[in-house]
């Protein structure tokens, strides 16, 4: 039989990964073709692509959870196969056998691969028949408590609660001791129903301070199958991964066969083909527990492509037009060490909720040797309320695992998002943890260092505002066309016209304001472009600060800050202008008066020039009218509040 003609792609997915997947493609030559729902029109895997294909709608089930509009758009395209990505149809075992009923290539496995491990029971059964080894537990059919009680008392308590139909999570819960069995059964049970349309539930004993280590294998249509290392995931915030390294640490050569030659049996047991993972969990003891498997490509791949110095999503287009695996076990390289933190758009300070909205500033870090961005956005791109917010994956390689680490910090600390809240912050801090550091691994990570991880916002320091003073001062937009150096509208000190310089400014970030003198411009602080070199005790440092309009952004101490000009008069006005009398916004001394009785002044006339905190602020007219009497007079200390003039 000859090799299926495969030249057009369509990548039934988005975000990053649509984007990683249409690299390669193109790569090779391949003609790529997107999909996209209404909201993500322009987003960056549909302006990637050579083809894209409206789906419509917003919600994942009106758009990628479509199957008969992912078939139709790969007809109408003339793409021969589909990539599925994961999340989304990925691991739907309906979808592989409608594409299939198209004459399609799914670049996947056999559609009763996916059924086979779709249920972590049948999975489990399964596996055990297979010989490999799994966590003591229940997997059977019946769902009374009865059945439960008594496994969990065979098993030992603590036990954990999972749904069968599980995933990313949910449907899971610790069990203690008996007397809290029924109550967390009836609650899993209710979550797996509405998550998963399936209450069934199985038992398992719950680990204490395991290991998440998985295997990725890969399996071609001859009936050969590679183990291609592992991986450890085991740094997680409620049981979802957040870092992901390979090789895993101190894991011995044996262990390391051991578990891939179980994961290999686990995938020929189900007939498999392509690109696959086999989770276990590992044990202090260096005992290993099949958990489950996940009959796709992963998110964390590239840690694999980095120490292996092979392409995944190559080896799956290579599968799927019926090449035979290029090397053999033995052959398999496993160089240095890489570790992938993954980014998302959400707010740690607020219990990680997902965070929607424009990125008004989005700088990746340096391209280098060893240094790996795969991303879905740039900037200027929106993130919606409507799918998953990873904005996308940060993998370092290096020599060896601490090579790995410092060229991870350094790609953080390069990172410039502005506009979003995103966990940048929260994985410098991981990565830079001393037992991480130290490669002390365990799922148990986050929670027990969450003090350390998520450090409660504090007054920000006097430092930062001067700093951030200094960097708003000197990055101001310039205000006229003019580009004459010697100009004095080129000056960046807060010369403004007929008035003195401009000598402090008033800031706020994250809550916070600030009024901030400026001084003289000192060495101190230099802007030179969007890098502010600050100089203490002989050390010049270098932070990030880039201005967007009026917000500038500052990269200070591990995380990006929004510093924004504050003006309290414009507040002020804008509180008083209903009132018609206008009022002093804090304690100062009156500069100046521009206007007397009975004149008459337009919207935004400059009426009175106040001094407070070393600054001066115009007064201004909120909106046309009569100057029916004036308040004050000049030089004189008015208080907050006082009035200074009545406008009609
Ligand atoms: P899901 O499919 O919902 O992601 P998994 O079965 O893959 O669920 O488990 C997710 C994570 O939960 C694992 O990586 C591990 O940290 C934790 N976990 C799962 N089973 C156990 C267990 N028996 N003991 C301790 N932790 C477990």
């Amino acid at each position: 039989m000859s090799a299926p003609v495969l030249d057009t792609l369509l990548v039934a997915n988005r975000g990053e990964i649509a984007c990683r997947v249409m690299r390669t493609a193109k790569a090779l030559g391949l003609t790529t073709v997107a999909v996209h729902s209404a909201t993500d029109r322009d987003a960056r895997h549909s302006r990637e692509a050579d083809i894209r294909v409206d789906l419509g709608g917003s919600k994942a089930a009106d758009s990628y959870l479509q199957i008969d509009k992912l078939i139709a758009a790969a007809r109408a395209s003339g793409a021969q196969a589909i990539h599925p990505g994961y999340g989304f149809l990925s691991e739907n075992a309906g979808f592989a056998r409608a594409i299939e009923a198209a004459g399609l290539i799914f670049l996947g496995p056999p559609a009763a691969a996916i059924d086979a491990m779709g249920s972590k029971s049948a999975a489990k059964a399964l596996m055990e028949t297979a010989g490999v080894p799994l966590v003591p537990g229940y997997h059977g059919e019946a769902q009374d408590l009865e059945t439960f009680r008594n496994a969990a008392e065979r098993i030992g308590y603590p036990v954990l609660l999972k749904a069968t139909a599980g995933g990313g999570g949910k449907g899971m819960k610790v069990v203690e001791d008996v007397s809290q069995l029924a109550e967390a059964l009836a609650s899993a049970q209710r979550e797996a129903q509405s998550s998963f349309g399936d209450s069934r539930m199985l038992v398992e004993k719950y680990l204490l301070k395991p290991r998440h280590v998985e295997i990725q294998v890969f399996a071609d249509q001859h009936g050969n199958c590679l183990y291609l290392n592992e991986r450890d995931c085991s740094i997680q915030r409620r049981h979802q991964k957040v870092v992901e390294e390979a090789p895993a640490p101190g894991l011995s050569p044996q262990l390391r066969k051991a578990m891939g030659e179980a994961a290999v049996r686990a995938a020929q047991a189900i007939g498999y083909v392509g690109a696959g993972t086999v989770e276990f969990l590992l044990d202090a003891r260096g005992e290993f527990f099949f958990m489950e498997m996940n009959t796709r490509l992963q998110v964390e791949h590239p840690v694999t492509e980095a120490i292996t110095g092979l392409d995944l999503v190559a080896w799956q287009i290579r599968v799927a037009r019926g090449e035979t695996l290029p090397i053999s076990q033995e052959q398999v390289p496993l160089r240095g060490h890489a570790i992938e933190v993954r980014l998302y758009a959400e707010d740690p300070a607020n219990d990680f909720l997902p965070a929607t909205g424009r990125l008004e500033l989005y700088r990746e870090s340096v391209a280098g040797p060893g240094r790996r961005v795969d991303s879905g956005v740039e900037e200027g791109d929106s993130v919606s309320p409507f799918y998953d917010p990873m904005l996308g994956k940060l993998i370092a390689w290096g020599e060896d695992r601490e090579q790995a680490r410092l060229r991870l910090l350094s790609m953080l600390d390069e990172f410039v998002i502005g506009g979003l809240k995103t966990n940048l912050a929260f994985l410098r801090r991981i990565i830079a943890h001393p037992a991480f550091a130290e490669a002390q691994l365990d799922t148990g990570f986050i929670p027990r260092y969450q003090e350390q991880l998520l450090p409660v916002a504090g007054e920000l320091s006097a430092d930062f505002w001067q700093a951030a003073a200094q960097a708003y001062s000197q990055s101001q937009p310039p205000r006229t066309r003019s580009d004459d150096p010697d100009s004095p509208w080129s000056a960046i000190n807060g010369w403004r016209n007929g008035l003195p310089a401009q000598t402090s400014l008033h800031l706020s970030c994250a809550g916070q304001d600030q009024a901030i003198s400026l001084g003289a411009r000192t060495a101190a602080f230099e802007l030179q472009g969007e890098h502010l070199w600050t100089e203490q005790q002989g050390l010049r440092r270098e932070h990030r600060a880039i201005r967007r309009g009026d917000t500038l952004y500052l990269n200070w101490q591990g995380d990006t800050h929004a510093v924004s000009a504050y003006d309290p008069i414009a507040a002020a006005e804008a509180s008083h202008s209903q009132q018609g009398g206008l009022t002093a916004p804090m304690n100062g001394s009156i500069v100046r008066i521009l206007v007397s009785p009975g004149q008459s002044v337009e919207a935004g006339t400059q009426l009175v020039v106040l001094e407070a905190m070393k600054m001066e602020h115009s007064i201004r007219a909120p909106q046309a009218g009569v100057i029916k009497a004036l308040y004050c007079q000049e030089g004189e200390m008015v208080s907050e509040g006082s009035a200074l003039v009545e406008l009609e």
